[in-house]
């Protein structure tokens, strides 16, 4: 079944003492659901083996409490407490014939150490990271300590059974990352000065590593080669590769990316798939041994190319892992079309760096499938004969048509306009967001496929329609409206001049409205769309203000790695940003903001307002329709999804039609009737459990 192009990508590699099944390696990522669920956090790798990944990594496993990355959960080997929450995934993931790797860390300067309160440490004095106090600087005790917890750490990975152990040097999380940039490493011992010293560290761990358990485990080192910065940090043609040079046989595998974790993890809005390759590209010619790269790769014919032009051995993947654990299966059952690609959105990363568990806006079974039972191929079969009826073809109403569909339902869906997709497919004519069309794409694909499934477009639904039909479940997915009146953060009251026809919302935006400048965006979410709408009116020549409560714009996109990306462009495209401004007047041509801490006035140009605030549900109709329910009594039940529900994120839309796909005939409580009794499962060996029971 597999299309003899693909061939190569099912080749198997020889890692050290290790033979990988293909050439598919999911790199480590984090999740944030380590040490939180060692349940869950085997089942989220289990159904990546299972998908056919050759490779399942964990993310960042700590060897010390001097590494503490709470409260991101992450993954601990600190002893052998440790062992059997690691030891799940391990099982898991080789009884599907893949290869479960552990990346251990010491994460130097980087630790913040909230929960252990050990200090952090590193090559040279520096500030911590979010916490108030400095780095102290390691003395040769401490270096020598940092060996032998990583030699411990390594044996008890070696004994629960990994078959490959990391040494980490990347994403200036890696302590042996800060001693290799001079931008940390101010030390004149033989540790500091030239590149020999800076990268003995890495030498070391590494040669340590193979000593202790090299003849069981391979050994992988993983390592930023650029730090992204230009002269201000070492470059992929200076140091980065001497450094691969220098160590080109030591490990038995290299796992090579941008330093910084900015750079390394880039959305779709500032960076295209591959965008690694010239930072990359040279290490297979100085090593022989194995090479793996990531550039967010979903396409077997990109893969392929990156094999035969020999820039990799094996492809790496974190998000194309997360957006589809079945990717390479898909390859290799000639099932192209089915892959559910990922948008490179970086919802799943900013979930780790809030402290919540990982997501992700394509696949909303991520980090359900232990909790929730949810496996992203396979739905339970109907429970009943019941005909629905989705009103709203946006990412909520797609999921939850695709899901009831795929259990075998009878599902009609209705959408009032001419194209499916809703918000996704709207938002993806704006600048940098091309890829959420991938959302519609996707399932409007999977839905086509589907004979039980029917589709009617320009179909607006009005409750006095629905009595006509025969439905028994109405689902309700009418998604939401951007709101004017400037309620939001920063004012609890309708903003003075809000009702005026030169105020206008995001929605006007995407729809066409011609715009004239001088034009002030209040951007009171915080999201990505403030800076979006800001890109596509300044390119279009526009004078633009950003106006924000928030003391910097955007400050959400933070936790999608977004921040310095999204101010380098508005600072280019000369979009004055006003920060710490609460919008308190709109008058005709001009704005008044108030200084949030000291109330002082300001006022801007402004020919157009743009209202970036609250969003109000379209629950017009699902009123209308619990109204007939409530008088009537008819055969059917009313259910709302999606932004109807609550407005949030897409990935959030995908999730809440999901949800009432796989639950809706669950035993329900509450009015929203897919609110059932016990949601998910909690695990009894998360945080330390393991370790309390000594
Ligand atoms: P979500 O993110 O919750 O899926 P969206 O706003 O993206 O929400 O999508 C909602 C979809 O519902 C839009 O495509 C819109 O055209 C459609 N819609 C809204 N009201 C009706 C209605 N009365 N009948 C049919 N479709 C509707
Ligand atoms: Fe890709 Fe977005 Fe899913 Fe992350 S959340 S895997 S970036 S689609």
């Amino acid at each position: 079944m597999r299309d003899p192009r693909f061939d190569i990508l099912f080749e198997s590699v020889k890692i050290g003492p290790k033979t990988t099944k293909n050439r598919f390696y999911q790199v480590p990522h984090c999740t944030a659901l380590g040490t939180f669920s060692p349940h869950a956090t085997a089942k989220f790798r289990e159904i990546k083996a299972e998908g056919g990944w050759g490779v399942v990594n964990t993310e960042l496993c700590m060897i010390h409490p001097s590494s503490d990355s709470s409260p991101s959960g992450g993954e601990r080997l600190w002893s052998d407490d440790d062992k059997p929450g690691l030891q799940l995934m391990v099982e898991a993931v080789q009884k599907h014939g893949a290869l479960a790797g552990c990346e251990l860390t010491h994460q130097g300067a980087l630790a913040g150490n909230r929960m252990s309160r050990e200090r952090p440490m590193s090559a040279s004095p520096r500030p911590a990271m979010d916490v108030p106090a400095v780095v102290r600087q390691m003395d040769k005790q401490d270096i020598s300590d940092v060996r032998r917890w990583h030699r411990a750490a390594a044996r008890r990975a070696r004994d629960i059974g990994f078959d490959i152990v990391y040494v980490y040097a990347s994403h200036m999380m890696g302590l042996p990352g800060d001693f290799i940039t001079q931008r940390v490493n101010r030390r004149t011992d033989e540790y500091g000065g030239v590149i020999e010293n800076r990268a003995r560290l890495l030498r070391e761990l590494i040669e340590d590593t193979k000593e202790e358990i090299g003849s069981d485990c391979a050994v992988a080192v993983r390592f930023g080669v650029d730090e992204g910065l230009g002269d201000a940090g070492y470059t992929c043609s200076g140091d980065g590769r001497r450094v691969v040079e220098m160590l080109a046989e030591l490990p038995d595998l290299w796992d090579v990316n941008v330093q910084n974790i900015n750079l390394d993890v880039m959305t779709a809005r500032f960076a295209d798939e591959g965008w690694q390759e010239p930072f990359t590209a040279f290490v297979k010619q100085v090593t022989s041994k194995p090479v793996v790269a990531v550039g967010r790769y979903t396409s077997p014919d990109r893969m392929v190319s990156l094999i035969k032009n020999g820039l990799v051995d094996l492809i790496g993947a974190a998000r194309p892992s997360i957006a589809d654990p079945f990717l390479p299966k898909k390859i290799e059952e000639g099932r192209i079309e089915d892959i559910r690609e990922c948008i490179g959105c970086n919802t799943c990363l900013s979930m780790q760096y809030m402290g919540g568990a990982i997501r992700c806006t394509q696949n909303p079974t991520t980090g359900e499938e232990w909790r929730r039972g949810w496996h992203p191929e396979r739905v339970p079969a109907k429970m009943s004969d019941e005909r629905i009826l989705v009103i709203g073809g946006g990412p909520a109403g797609l999921e939850a048509t695709l899901t009831l569909g795929r259990r075998g339902y009878s599902v009609a869906l209705s959408e009032r306009s001419n194209f499916l997709g809703g918000r996704s497919v709207l938002e993806s004519a704006l600048p940098g967001l091309s890829t959420y069309r991938r959302v519609a794409d996707y399932r409007i694909g999977q839905i086509h496929k589907l004979a039980n499934v029917d589709i009617y477009l320009g179909s607006e639904i009005q409750a006095s329609d629905v009595a006509d039909f025969d439905f028994t479940t109405i689902v309700v997915a009418t998604g939401s409206t951007w709101d004017r009146d400037g309620i939001g953060k920063a004012n609890r009251f309708p903003v003075n001049g809000w009702d005026q026809p030169h105020v206008i919302t995001p929605d006007d935006v995407m729809a066409g409205r011609t715009i004239e400048g001088p034009v002030v965006i209040n951007d009171d979410e915080g999201y990505y769309l403030g800076g979006v709408i800001a890109e596509k009116l300044a390119k279009q020549g526009l004078d633009v203000t950003l106006l924000t409560p928030d003391p910097e714009p955007s400050p959400l996109l933070k936790y999608t790695s977004e921040r310095e990306a999204v101010h380098q462009t508005l600072l280019k495209l000369g979009v004055k940003l006003v920060t710490a401004r609460r919008l308190v007047e709109i008058g005709a041509d001009e704005v008044e903001a108030h200084c949030i801490y000291t109330g002082k006035a300001i006022r801007l140009p402004a020919a157009i307002v743009v209202m970036i605030c609250l969003r109000s549900p379209n629950d017009g109709l699902l009123h209308d329709l619990r109204k007939t329910v409530a008088e009537n009594s008819p055969m059917f039940t009313v259910h709302a999804i999606g932004d109807c529900f609550a407005p949030g994120t897409v990935a959030d839309a995908v999730h809440s039609g999901h949800r009432f796909g796989r639950e809706m005939d669950q035993t329900p409580i509450g009015d929203i009737n897919y609110l059932i009794e016990k949601p998910f499962v909690r695990d009894p060996n998360g945080w330390d459990q393991f370790a309390s029971r000594r």
